[in-house]
């Protein structure tokens, strides 16, 4: 499995390169494309209008598909979560999110992840490694084959987050081929405007992102509205603080065009960083970076052992209405999936399945 080459993040273009290498025809590479990211088809014998002795080729140099699925847990609110592992063993999460006209794919850029946020149950699990772009689109892949049927068309469209394990920006290029592969029109044809990636706040990619003409949508993840607690919740603050961060979001904001989506996030932590105070000085500190983007407020996802509770809903309310009287637009944020370890700050691989088995045997619905 190792030396074999993973077609799956392979966009139209390098399909055609691949194939030419073998004698064939531009064409075929096209129908490999369309196998893989249109009818999400993850085996080269299940590509029969391919000739035999391709398909045997193909089986000896290359694969359709590295992701296996070890776990997957459904919620009482019909969420999934999957647990993969790559073909070298680092575990992947995938969250399947069900709403009425629209599914969300919540999928992971990384095994693991390299900061530190506090409030995180992945941060514990440190980085074990970045995901290739065919790891990225596996997700989804898989994903969409669990739940409809392999390659059946669902019935609404289709959303994307990058908001699972890792920081995407700390894997920028890997992720920005995964988005193009499955922005194609011949295959998965999820387009950007569908997608939205979050950040702890890497800035020199935030800059980078603002020069792409085909982006995502962004979302921030704040977390504090002060350097010094930033610190101690979001350590990458230590690096790009505050101020550099939000000139950042100020440049990437005059950059927005019709339609785009430019968020910020706050995990609401009861007791940490819910005051009104908190909410005084967040809303002062966007007002002075002049920034209009909404403020999705985050009632923090509990999860043993992290040392955090959610905010009380009243005291969401009064957050809310502190930054509304200054003139901030915020909206509150409804956890999916955390009686299955699958909201926000919640995925860890191992950790959580230890402690999902342990002690949260009895709503679970643990198939395979
Ligand atoms: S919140 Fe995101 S960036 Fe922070 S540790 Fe968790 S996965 Fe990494």
């Amino acid at each position: 499995m190792n030396e074999r080459v993973n077609l799956t993040g392979f966009h139209p273009a390098e399909l055609a390169q691949f194939v030419a290498t073998l004698g064939e025809p531009a064409y075929r590479g096209r129908q490999i494309f369309a196998a893989l990211q249109h009818r999400r088809l993850q085996s080269f014998g299940q590509m029969t209008d391919l000739p035999k002795g391709l398909r045997e080729r193909l089986n000896q140099i290359a694969t359709a598909s590295t992701l296996t699925v070890e776990s997957r847990y459904i919620s009482e609110d019909g969420t999934r979560r999957f647990l993969m592992k790559t073909h070298d063993n680092f575990p992947v999460e995938t969250v399947f999110i069900p709403e009425e006209h629209r599914d969300t794919i919540c999928f992971s850029s990384q095994s693991g992840c390299p900061l530190q946020c506090t409030f995180c149950l992945t941060a514990q699990l440190g980085l074990l490694r970045s995901l290739t772009a065919g790891e990225i689109a596996e997700q989804i892949i898989i994903a969409l084959n669990d739940v409809y049927g392999v390659g059946v068309k669902p019935p609404h469209c289709v959303n994307l987050v990058g908001m699972g394990a890792g920081e995407p920006f700390l894997n920028f290029d890997e992720l920005i081929k995964a988005l193009r592969v499955m922005a194609d029109p011949q295959g998965l044809f999820i387009v950007p405007n569908r997608v939205t990636i979050s950040t702890a706040g890497v800035v020199p990619r935030i800059l980078e992102l603002a020069t792409l003409p085909d982006r995502p949508h962004l979302a921030i993840s704040l977390g504090a509205p002060t350097n010094e607690q930033r610190n101690e919740l979001m350590p990458i603050n230590k690096k790009w603080p505050l101020d550099e961060l939000l000139s950042a979001c100020k440049e990437f904001e005059k950059t927005l065009q019709a339609g785009e989506r430019f968020t910020f996030e706050y995990v609401m932590l009861d007791g940490v960083n819910d005051s009104d105070q908190h909410a005084r000085q967040l809303a002062n500190l966007l007002n002075r970076h002049e920034l209009r983007a909404k403020v999705n407020l985050i009632p923090h996802n509990p999860a043993d052992p992290l040392p955090y509770q959610p905010s009380p809903a009243e005291r969401v309310t009064q957050f809310q209405s502190i930054l509304d009287s200054k003139g901030v637009r915020s909206f509150v944020r409804r956890p999916r999936g955390r009686d299955i370890f699958a909201a926000c700050g919640q995925l860890a691989a191992r950790g959580a399945i230890n402690s999902i088995q342990n002690t949260a045997r009895s709503v679970l619905a643990h198939v395979n």
